[in-house]
């Protein structure tokens, strides 16, 4: 048995479940509790209820034959890459290298793998059992927040993860989570070293999910995520330094833009698309159908565009040193 996101299972035609939108990354979800204890995870040890959640997302089991069946024919349903989520247990890599080599037999679809992962040659014997991408996912941003939240330090999971972009180029990725208390200025410094280091990132606003230590926890103000979108679009796109941005007390001010540069650059919407490996667009992954959309699974609309551009300019306000 193995787990699909209820809009992978839907998309496939493996249930009939009615979706606003369906994704165009196949998600599958391999195992059960997780040894790890992230307070804002329904599958962490922690957590005392909805384990069939990931993310705001339901998560069914199906067996593997109508699994194997139903992704044969998945690129014509619009699906562009697989992606296979593992909780930690204790078997190390052996059970993924086993799900790996069955998803390879039956699509040439390009598989990303986001696990937990305990050294550069676990990393390598992944890639070489036809992975395309891996993810390593700090998840938190703040160093302190991390140990409370997680558990460990931060900076031997980060020191693995730069290792493995060092040794690995173009094929890891990061999840990071906005909102767990860190700072603008924390979120984008962090940012700016991790693609320096070529590591792809993936943005996530923090969700409260019932049943997690977290689950009276507030998600993020859409400004302050609007914010870290911007700047992570503006890096990646070369377009800004961090050096030139200014923050007062963490919190971003100004992009050190011309508010007519900052428009044209962000006028298309594409910052405020889910951020990630290729063709991932999770959609409804933090947020609820007919609320507030963190993460776009889609090209925006015009008026969308103009909306989150004009949050983002009058969270701004800088006066004199421009946007
Ligand atoms: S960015 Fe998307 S496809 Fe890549 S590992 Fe994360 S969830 Fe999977």
């Amino acid at each position: 048995m193995i787990r699909l996101s209820a809009g992978t299972a839907a998309c496939l035609g493996l249930s009939s479940t009615r979706m606003d939108a369906f994704p165009t990354t196949a998600y599958l979800l391999s195992g059960r509790k997780c040894l790890m204890k992230c307070s804002f995870c329904p599958q962490g040890t922690g957590s005392n209820e909805a384990l069939n959640r990931l993310g705001r997302v339901n998560w069914p089991e199906y067996s593997w034959p109508d699994v194997e069946k139903s992704l044969r024919g998945a690129r014509e349903k619009g699906i562009e890459r697989v992606c296979l989520q593992s909780v930690r247990h204790g078997d190390g890599i052996e059970s993924l290298l086993g799900i790996i080599a069955r998803l390879k037999n039956i699509t040439d679809l390009p598989l990303s793998l986001s696990a937990w992962i305990a050294d550069e040659e676990e990393a390598s014997t992944l890639l070489e059992a036809g992975v395309e991408r891996i993810s390593l996912s700090l998840d938190v941003i703040n160093p302190l927040i991390f140990e409370q939240v997680k558990g460990g330090p931060q900076h031997s999971r980060l020191a693995l993860l730069l290792r493995c972009a060092e040794a690995m180029p173009g094929k890891i990725s990061t999840h990071l989570i906005c909102g767990l208390g860190e700072t603008e200025a924390e979120a984008l410094s962090l940012i700016d070293r991790l693609l320096k280091a070529d590591v792809t990132v993936a943005l996530f606003a923090f969700v409260p999910l019932k049943g997690t230590a977290l689950e009276n926890k507030k998600p993020p103000p859409v400004s302050s995520y609007r914010r870290i979108q911007a700047g992570y679009y503006l890096l990646r796109d070369g377009a800004a330094e961090v050096s030139s941005f200014n923050f007062l007390n963490g919190r971003l001010r100004s992009f050190g833009l011309r508010e007519s540069d900052l428009r044209a650059r962000l006028s298309g919407g594409s910052a405020f698309q889910t951020s990630g490996c290729p063709s991932c667009n999770r959609p409804f992954y933090n947020e609820r159908p007919g609320g507030i959309i963190y993460n776009y699974h889609r090209q925006l609309e015009m008026p969308e565009r103009e909306t989150a551009l004009d949050e983002l300019l009058f969270s701004l306000g800088n006066g004199s040193r421009g946007f």
